[in-house]
């Protein structure tokens, strides 16, 4: 089968054999894999997990085989799930903190841009659903995505607090613009590219959609999704009296970022971190995209055959689009 990985910044599709089902392993035809920008960083700046590896993870597929011991799933079913599932055997998942678990990287999805994906047995076991009939296959995969951003709303915990400043203008920063407003909070999205702005203003209607020339207030709470050092070194400026900072953007490590600390400790500003997602946050995204996905069908850019993913990259690497399908 043909499989696309990352070498020396370059995505090359290659001739490999096509894995067969291990113990509680499920084996899909891929339908559609959707880019993402955790895939353009593997392949700018190299990854920790993904490094020369086969890669892509948001997937939507028909399962061919199934592995010895797997229950509830039969072959020719529409599936789509997650990237990980947790072990629920660690010092995280006994805290049922399943997100951090520690060996998330045994039990990732790697590998969605190819005709044909294994999914080891963690995923199927927590993390795999039925395709809801109502749910295209094309916008399915938007799943994992939307599933982090369901667990950071989940840590901001945002009773009392009303006004919300999303900084990006990307697909995270657009999931956190529909959840967001179905919580029924005032949401204002800031981002320097004003053509993806204007469509997800015209797309998901945020209360406010601010680019830096416009004046920018203080919120409650500020949403940083941008993943850029230089939006997270100014985040405090957005953020009012007893406000709270979700930091959703992961930077690459040895990156340091001073905040002022007396602001912090006078104003009780509150500093919360959100990585990845938990299986519950996984279940209630795929309810939220069932009903929802039409708001957000705009975040597919383009649909390309599997031969064409490099282009897609390039485009990616240019900054137009946010997702792309990719149809093997
Ligand atoms: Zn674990």
């Amino acid at each position: 089968m043909r499989a696309a990985f990352v070498e020396n910044g370059r995505v090359v599709l290659k001739e490999v054999p096509k894995p067969r089902p291990g113990p509680g392993e499920v084996l899909l035809k891929v339908e559609y894999a959707l880019t993402d920008g955790t895939d353009l960083k593997a392949l700018l700046r190299g990854h920790p997990i993904i490094g020369n590896g086969p890669f892509g993870h948001e997937y939507t597929g028909i399962i061919v085989a199934l592995g010895e011991g797997v229950e509830g799933f039969r072959v020719g079913q529409r599936v789509v799930g997650a990237n990980t599932g947790p072990c629920f055997e660690c010092k995280m998942c006994r805290v049922g903190r399943y997100n951090l678990c520690l060996n998330l990287a045994d039990n990732m999805v790697l590998g969605a841009y190819a005709e044909f994906l294994l999914l080891p047995a963690a995923v199927v076991r927590t993390n795999l659903y039925r395709l809801p009939p109502t749910l295209p296959p094309k916008y399915a995969p938007m799943l994992e995505p939307l599933a982090c951003v369901m667990h950071g709303v989940d840590r901001l915990n945002l009773k009392g607090y009303e006004n919300v400043v999303v900084i990006g203008t990307g697909s995270i920063a657009s999931f956190f613009v529909l959840l967001l407003k179905l919580q029924g909070h005032r949401v204002a999205v800031l981002g320097r590219n004003p053509k993806k702005l204007s469509l997800i203003a015209e797309n998901l209607q945020p209360d406010e959609a601010l680019t830096y020339d416009d004046h920018v207030g203080r919120y409650d709470v500020v949403v940083e999704s941008t993943g850029r050092k230089e939006v997270w070194e100014n985040l405090l400026n957005y953020s009012d009296r007893g406000g709270k900072v979700l930091l959703f953007g992961g930077l690459s490590s040895g990156t340091f970022i001073p905040f002022d600390a007396h602001r912090i400790h006078y104003e009780e500003l509150t500093l919360v971190p959100s990585f990845h997602h938990t299986p519950h946050s996984v279940r209630r995204a795929l309810h939220i995209l069932k009903d929802h996905w039409e708001k957000l069908a705009f975040l597919v850019s383009g649909e390309f055959p599997l031969e064409r993913i490099g282009e897609v990259f390039s485009l990616m690497v240019r900054g137009e689009g946010f997702k792309y399908a990719i149809r093997p």
